[in-house]
């Protein structure tokens, strides 16, 4: 038998998965008390104005004239027409014909960088989401690292030549936001280049004003870039799964190619999470949303003010529920993540799983209650990592 040989270029697990492999040995040890800052799950519970709207949605369909089968592939008019509402209430211009609505982010990502040529050139800056290395290694794409600057701000590398760029603003893990004029380097580079800019825009909720939360705010943009969004992190969908990319008009073969590749590779998203979608976009989803965003936003300054307080170095960015900090001299990402785990019973996931090959980062999620980031910030202030 002959299996797809790009399997052979990954490493043996997901970064995720080995997390999830050190958390099992610190649960022997700490038990209950164990505090997973690791995976970047949500764990607060949905929105009530969410859970009613499914159950209505789960009810009409017990009914013969309310009853769904398949969903359109590119997902139900209603949650198309509330996106391009969503995006034309803060400004942007996004004709429905132009969404695809998906069942998350991280699929959805495989599947676009699945629209290019295989054997594309993709420019990654690092650190970065690991998923979309991983994706293009496995579609038989080159993916081409770009180290961001000190801040972890990611510059065009102007002459290289590229088929894509992956650009993801606020960013996971360093949570640096791109302002107005990195991003229009990056368009006019793309441009330059011939090269789609796949934005992912997963955290666009969390970002504070004054940033643009969309590539379409870039002049140009529409000629070169697709964007991904995601339900999941301001509106805790991470388990019913729901997305949408934006794919301009004017990048139509692209449009072409993804309505053709979903008619033969998928059958939609469920009828019941497009309604939970639906009363996410109402003025009562977006506020809840929004506190929600500013609760986990104060828990990671919770936990970047115990960090400052041992005298750690982390990244500036506060647009973002995840906190990317330097590790303690003498200590390599693997090695404090072991120690914060063995001795503070705190899981944190090692840079080097955000391919940031120096190996001196880690990241704390802050998508937990409250109690948990007060109980991680005090054990964090009260260890003494020299001793
Ligand atoms: N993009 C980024 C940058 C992420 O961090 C994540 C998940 O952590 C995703 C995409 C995937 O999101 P989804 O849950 O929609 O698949």
């Amino acid at each position: 038998m002959k299996y797809n040989e790009n399997f052979r270029k990954l490493s043996d697990s997901y970064v995720f998965a080995g997390i999830n492999a050190r958390k099992a040995t610190a649960k022997e040890k700490w038990g209950d008390k164990l505090l997973d800052l690791g995976v970047g799950d949500v764990k607060l519970p949905l929105f009530p104005v969410v859970a009613e709207e499914m159950k209505k949605a789960l009810d009409e369909m017990t009914t013969p004239s309310g009853f769904k089968g398949y969903s359109p592939s590119s997902g139900y008019d209603f949650l198309k027409e509330a996106i391009a509402k969503d995006y034309s209430d803060k400004g942007v211009t996004v004709r429905k014909s132009e969404i695809y609505v998906n069942d998350g982010a991280k699929d959805e990502l495989y599947d676009i960088f699945g629209l290019l040529n295989p054997d594309s050139r993709i420019i990654v800056p690092t650190p970065c989401y690991p998923a979309v290395a991983e994706a293009n290694l496995l579609l038989g794409n080159e993916v081409i690292y770009v180290d961001s600057d000190e801040d972890f701000i990611p510059y065009p590398p102007f002459g290289t030549a590229a088929d894509a760029v992956y650009l993801c603003s606020p960013s996971n893990p360093s949570g640096t936001a791109l302002d107005y004029k990195t991003l229009s380097l990056w368009v006019n580079y793309a441009i330059s280049a011939n090269a789609v800019i796949v934005f992912d825009g997963a955290y666009s909720d969390f970002l504070s004003d004054g940033y643009p939360d969309s590539i379409f705010r870039i002049p140009n943009a529409k000629r070169c870039s697709i964007e991904v969004r995601s339900f999941s992190k301001g509106y805790g969908f991470t388990g019913l799964r729901l997305g949408y990319s934006v794919i301009p008009e004017e990048l139509s073969e692209a449009g072409k190619f993804k309505k053709r590749k979903s008619g033969c590779t998928d059958n939609g998203v469920s009828y019941v999470t497009q309604r939970g979608g639906l009363s996410c976009l109402s003025d009562e989803g977006r506020r809840e949303m929004k506190k929600r965003v500013k609760y986990y936003k104060d828990n990671a300054e919770i936990l970047r003010q115990a960090l400052k307080s041992k005298g750690l170095k982390y990244a500036t960015g506060d647009d973002s529920p995840y906190v990317y900090a330097r590790c303690p001299e003498g200590f390599s990402d693997e090695s404090f993540c072991g120690l914060l785990s063995d001795k503070l019973g705190i899981i944190a996931t090692p840079g080097k799983g955000f391919n940031q090959q120096k190996g001196d980062y880690f990241r704390l999620s802050a998508f937990s209650p409250r109690k948990t980031i007060f109980e991680a910030s005090d054990r964090l202030s009260e260890f003494n990592w020299l001793k």
